[in-house]
């Protein structure tokens, strides 16, 4: 029995979109689903308890990350990662490629891995497709990622095509060094960046591979909207039907409905846990910078329409003052309100799938939240 499969329940007749289950050792999950982040086995400011109350199954943590700190021995040595945490939930681990791309500035890619300088100390560590998934076994995660190479956009051809037929073989690797198929799935990444040719040959490489599960690798990284929905629309059909399929790193409310619009199921990002520190939240009429001095004597609500603990009892001017004032009690407030917002609105866009109306789900939601207007704020 494989660690991680699929259930597909239907699609959308008026976008396509799926709706479908993930099971994994530590329970299912409905798709399509938003992953909040806890980057060093915690999501900033949350508990577990916290994060399970608001509906999310499964959260994400970094490989890069917890082998740096505390290190995975002692992670393993606690019973794994779930155990360490006290999250009895689905957990997944990226491969610490994108931190090492990313994080690190003193770098070296070879065929063998990646010879870099920690982000902390400037210690020089290497990481390669085995060390990756030998660090995700001992952390337990029920999703592995394989170690890639995230190339920055944009990336001539000749580069990216290199770049590819690596992290092809990096993905060979990953599965050959994979000690506990039976717990945990190996999830393959799509890379190519916008460029069609190599998106295909990625996803016929890595599909070659039957693993339980595909990702879209190298988008979010600074290309603009349209190029990400041209790059979904041409990658998601090589993907097989019966696995699940995970954009990285993409959570802004319009992309997530986009994303799902074009077959995707997996979402992550830590754009709601980070602008919730800095006193940004998402909210059913677009976004809202409680800090601002407007909110000073405002007394509603951060969301009218949000029924979550921290709309139901505090409003927009006490938030506001506590952040303006470092207290930690604001930045766990307006995180929480973020990733509810996310969960419930995963939870609107499955059941328009349900009813075969997400396109209109998507016209009415982004009428409301502001994003047809011509001058209208993103994140
Ligand atoms: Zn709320």
């Amino acid at each position: 029995m494989a660690a991680i499969t699929y259930e597909f329940i239907k699609e959308c007749k008026q976008t396509g979109a799926r709706l479908g289950k993930v099971h994994t050792p530590h329970g299912s999950f409905d798709t399509p689903v938003f992953m909040p982040v806890g980057t060093l086995a915690t999501v900033k400011t949350m508990s577990p308890e916290e994060i399970k109350e608001m509906g999310a199954n499964i959260l994400l943590s970094n490989t890069y990350h917890l082998w740096l700190r505390p290190g995975e021995d002692i992670i393993e040595e606690a019973g794994g990662l779930h155990k360490f945490m006290n999250w009895d939930g689905a957990i997944l681990t990226d491969s610490g490629g994108f931190q090492v791309f990313s994080l690190s500035d003193m770098r070296e890619i070879t065929e063998e891995g990646v010879h870099f300088r920690n982000h902390l100390n400037g210690e020089k560590l290497f990481l390669s497709p085995e060390k990756a998934t030998h660090i995700q076994n001992a952390l337990g995660s029920d999703i592995m990622m394989a170690f890639d190479e995230c190339p920055p956009y944009p990336a001539e051809y000749e580069y990216m095509k290199n770049s590819v037929e690596r992290t092809s073989r990096w993905a060979e690797r990953c599965l050959k060094a994979h000690k506990n198929p039976e717990k945990q799935g190996l999830f393959g990444i799509v890379q190519g960046g916008e460029y069609e040719e190599l998106r295909k040959q990625s996803a016929r490489d890595l599909v070659s591979l039957d693993l339980p599960g595909y990702a879209v690798g190298g988008l979010s990284v600074g290309e603009p909207k349209p190029v990400m929905n041209r790059v979904l629309e041409f990658t998601t059909p090589l993907l097989p039907k019966d696995k699940p399929r995970y954009l990285m790193g993409v959570g802004s409310p319009d992309s997530l409905i986009d994303g799902a619009i074009r077959g995707i199921d997996m979402f992550d990002c830590v754009l709601p846990t980070r602008i919730a520190r800095n006193g940004t939240c998402m909210t059913s009429q677009g976004r809202l910078v409680v800090r601002n001095a407007k909110y000073a004597r405002d007394f509603r609500p951060i969301d009218e329409k949000c029924d979550c603990y921290t709309c139901r009892n505090y409003s927009r001017a006490y938030i506001r003052h506590l952040i303006k004032a470092n207290e930690t009690f604001g930045f766990r407030l307006t995180t929480y309100h973020n990733l509810h917002f996310l969960v419930k609105l995963m939870g609107q866009v499955r059941q328009a799938i349900r009813d075969d109306r997400l396109g209109d789900f998507r016209e009415e939601f982004f009428e409301e939240y502001g994003f047809n207007k011509p001058n209208a704020k993103n994140f």
